[in-house]
């Protein structure tokens, strides 16, 4: 099953993803995938997520019209292994 990354907009296996979901305008990371609701696909990548922000990406993907906070994606490389290392 692929999705597409809305950072660099490649495709790529869910399990190569990381999953955004938003609760009221802020964006957090879903880490086992398995929130209700709209999801944004991203690679565990910093260009990503900064390509993502410029482009508001994450609005877009998750249809929302207001103004929102991507300061809770912030994520390091380790951070970024981890929560792909638990959907193994
Ligand atoms: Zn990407």
């Amino acid at each position: 099953m692929n999705r597409t990354c809305v950072g660099c907009r490649q495709r790529s296996q869910r399990a190569d993803l990381l999953r955004v979901v938003s609760k009221s305008n802020v964006l957090a990371f879903d880490p086992n995938k398995t929130m209700p609701g709209r999801g944004a696909w991203i690679h565990p990548s910093s260009d990503c997520l900064t390509l993502a922000i410029q482009r508001n990406a994450f609005g877009r993907a998750l249809r929302l019209s207001k103004q929102i906070d991507s300061s809770g994606l912030v994520f390091t490389k380790e951070q970024a292994e981890t929560m792909l290392a638990k959907n193994e």
